[in-house]
């Protein structure tokens, strides 16, 4: 399949009062015409970070570094305007909350006409027509009457498929869902995920979540701690059989899994020290672990970054 975004040694560096700090460390992944990629991991391990660099929307005293290719052309030399022209039609952000999303004081029908007409649709039967057809595809039985809601009068996961129509009207190339199942039930969210995946089935799809299970519909899984990627590959693969210790925690704290709590350690910060960035809540790390550059690992369709598994 062909590739729609390539991601080579990716960083994010932020100034912050108390000097400079990296949040996104040399990411590298691949995602093709069709392909989902989970980014999994805790909050503030560097994963929405990743999204808006991709998205061209970092903070002002963040700076990215690395590659980002999208159908061949380099993101991360764009000007703002030419930015502002790829995002809503060639990448789709869904956001963790589709009612902070939409404008509360306009209808629906409002909303999704003004991305229409950015689209070129000019005439008011078009409109309606294209509309309705949207939000049919997003699983409304009776489109003509969500159009005439105002924001308020939606539920959250209503709101949410609504986002997805809006995103629909372009036909994006590259699709990015930041937590987009936050506060939603974990049934709910799967079947989102899927109905993510199926809306945009052409596109490249990035699903970033805290839950690793949501991640399980996706292709591959690149779970991130502390900025840096600790395990990638085919998400079949890594939820069966993870290797990475940090890999195996999330997956072992799932509800499924009876909340089993790995036993962590705490070995204070490893804030600018060299060594694994798990090492200080890794149960089976050494005094190695701190001190050493920790080796990329291949088996299969997966690499992770460990020195002892
Ligand atoms: S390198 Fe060491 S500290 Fe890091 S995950 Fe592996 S065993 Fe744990």
């Amino acid at each position: 399949m062909e590739t729609i975004l390539n991601v080579v040694r990716l960083s994010v560096n932020a100034e912050l009062k108390s000097g400079f700090t990296q949040i996104v460390k040399g990411l590298s992944f691949k995602i093709a015409s069709g392909e989902q990629l989970g980014i999994v991991g805790e909050s503030g391990c560097g994963k929405t970070m990743t999204a808006m660099a991709i998205f061209g929307l970092l903070p002002a005293n963040c700076h990215a570094d690395g590659e980002v290719i999208l159908n061949g052309n380099s993101l991360l030399g764009l000007s703002k305007k030419q930015m502002n022209e790829k995002r809503g039609r060639e990448i789709v952000l869904i956001p963790q909350s589709g009612a902070d999303f939409l404008n509360p004081s306009l209808r629906v029908r409002d909303q999704i006409y003004e991305t229409l007409k950015k689209a070129g649709l000019t005439d008011k039967d078009d409109l309606r027509e294209r509309a309705e057809e949207l939000l049919r595809h997003v699983g409304f039985d009776k489109p003509l009457e969500v159009l005439e809601k105002y924001p308020f009068q939606l539920s959250g996961g209503m709101a949410q498929r609504i986002v997805l129509a809006i995103g629909l009207a372009f036909s994006p190339s590259l699709v990015i869902a930041d937590e987009p199942t936050r506060g939603i039930d974990d049934e709910t969210a799967a079947l989102f995920i899927k109905q993510l995946e199926r809306m945009f089935a052409d596109s490249a799809v990035i699903v970033i979540t805290h839950n690793i299970a949501l991640a399980r519909t996706c292709r591959n899984i690149l779970v991130m701690h502390s900025g840096a990627m600790m395990e990638y590959g085919r998400a079949d693969l890594i939820l069966n059989s993870p290797k990475h210790p940090y890999t195996r925690s999330l997956i072992d704290a799932l509800p499924a899994n009876g909340f089993k709590s790995t036993t962590l350690k705490d070995r204070g910060s490893m804030n600018g020290r060299e060594g694994c960035p798990f090492y200080s809540r890794c149960s089976i790390g050494t005094n190695d672990c701190a001190k050493n550059t920790i080796p990329l690992k291949n088996d299969g369709g997966v690499s992770w970054r460990c020195l002892h598994a």
